[in-house]
């Protein structure tokens, strides 16, 4: 192969039109077809770039002069949207976003897999894309002898303050403001990352969307908090709806925001919410989506796919606490789920007693192993349903579900390159894609939740 010299020269202004959006939302614009990522572009859009770094296959570039704007670019409602990174697509209307995602995941499938003439229905939004996620971890650092509870800017440890995030449920938000302001009273000392001083490192608010249940965790690095009984006591007095108060010690000089050892200080050791008609525990550790509302949308349309009629046997790959299980399993004979973190098995265990559901089994381990030993033992499946992470399956589970022919495959992904891998494989093996979902249960991000619906061609 001869090396192609990049046909751009840093520091140099060109005119281009963006084509499309990278995964993390900048706009990508061909010079050559030499792909140049520019953030805050936006597909469509004409404008004048500068490169500011070359590499090999491809470059960066800033953004000098919009000529033409997207019919979809809105100026970003929230104050710190530039700072914070939290979102990455603010500046594109929510229409747009949605036309993005549509459009970013009918390529990949179509580039990746070589799936051709699939239906790929339009993407299920939220008819308020605000205000959704229920839980908040926000870092705490001490300005100016106060306390500052935010979000990490950008590319640095500096912690901006936050009074309001757009996406997060307006409970969070009075919560996390209520915490800060009851530990800057006391004269709690936010926790110093540089020098590993200090007590209060991150204040996490949990809220149940369904059952209004708030939980407040405190992240520390020392056991001992002074004034707990004091703080306490405000917490429960000027947050209604509290239900659990909880302390994490996180005594390490990381990043990594828990530490091993949990306490209660108050209440209960979880905080309950629904999706549909299942119940969930969650407890400061648990695994919970952030976003129930757009869950349950998305599950609904696995157990569609799933088309179960009561005589099935379902095994539910990659189960988490067994959300997905526990929605299979009122419509199922049996269900197995595996899962490779213990804690999550334990919660998926709690979670179909406290629903009354005895259809449902789980397994910690590597889907890639457990299904394969049940699939020597004789167990035999009629619809597989698989919900890994971004990585997507293991070659090996992709093999054995090749061996054991369900009747169903139900893919729900969050990464639509590892989807079209995958769905290659299992065209390849004998199943055909019959449809695919795309619902969006992060807006403002470039994340995008797709489920597809796999059919065995033969039984041969
Ligand atoms: N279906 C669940 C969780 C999906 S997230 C829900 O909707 O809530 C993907 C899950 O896969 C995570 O819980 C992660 O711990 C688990 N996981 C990652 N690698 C795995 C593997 N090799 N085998 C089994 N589970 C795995």
């Amino acid at each position: 192969m001869t090396k192609r010299k990049p046909p751009v020269e840093k520091n140099t202004f060109y005119d281009v039109t963006f084509e499309d959006l990278t995964h993390d939302g900048a706009g990508v614009a061909k010079i050559e077809g030499f792909p140049i990522f520019v953030p805050n572009g936006l597909p469509d859009e004409k404008a004048k770039i500068k490169i500011t770094k070359i590499q090999k296959s491809y470059g960066y570039g800033r953004l000098i002069e919009l000529y033409e704007k997207s019919e979809y670019r809105v100026d970003a409602p929230c104050p710190i949207y530039k700072e914070c990174g939290g979102c990455q697509l603010q500046h594109l209307s929510y229409e747009g976003q949605l036309v993005a995602k549509q459009k970013q995941v009918q390529e990949v499938l179509t580039r990746i897999g070589k799936l051709q003439n699939i239906k790929i229905h339009p993407v299920l939004g939220m008819e308020n894309p605000w205000r959704y996620r229920n839980k908040a971890q926000v870092p705490v650092a001490e300005r100016e002898g106060g306390l500052v509870a935010g979000f990490y800017q950008q590319r640095s440890h500096e912690i901006i303050d936050m009074e309001a995030c757009l996406i997060q449920q307006e409970k969070n938000d009075l919560v996390v403001q209520t915490v800060k302001n009851i530990c800057e009273n006391y004269g709690i000392q936010a926790y110093d990352e540089k020098n590993n001083k200090g007590t209060l490192r991150h204040i996490m608010a949990r809220y149940g969307l369904v059952s209004g249940e708030i939980m407040v965790v405190l992240i520390t690095r020392t056991k001992e908090l002074p004034h707990k009984n004091k703080i306490i006591s405000d917490i429960t007095a000027q947050l209604p709806g509290i239900k659990s108060i909880v302390q994490n010690i996180n005594p390490k000089q990381t990043n990594v925001i828990f530490g091993n050892e949990t306490n209660v200080l108050w209440g209960e050791e979880y905080i309950y919410d629904n999706i549909g008609d299942i119940r969930f525990a969650i407890s400061a550790r648990s695994f919970y989506q952030v976003n129930p509302e757009q869950t349950k949308v998305l599950y609904d349309k696995a157990l569609e796919y799933a088309e179960l009629t009561g005589e099935e046997t379902v095994i539910d790959a990659y189960c988490g606490i067994g959300t997905i299980s526990l929605f299979l399993a009122q419509k199922a004979k049996k269900v197995y789920g595996v899962e490779i973190v213990p804690e999550a098995i334990e919660d998926a265990k709690r979670n179909a007693t406290l629903n009354n559901i005895d259809n449902a089994e789980f397994a910690v381990g590597k889907a890639e192993v457990v299904i394969p030993n049940w699939y020597k033992d004789g167990v035999e499946a009629d619809v597989i349903v698989v919900d890994p992470p971004r990585k997507g399956c293991d070659e090996a589970l992709l093999q054995t579900i090749l061996k054991m022919k369900p009747k169903k495959v139900v893919y729900v992904s969050c990464n639509p390159a590892t989807l079209a891998r995958d769905l290659r494989i299992l065209e390849d093996g004998g199943y055909e894609t019959a449809e695919v979902q795309l619902v969006d249960m992060f807006p403002h991000t470039v994340h995008c939740e797709a489920v597809a619906k796999l059919v065995l061609k033969s039984r041969g």
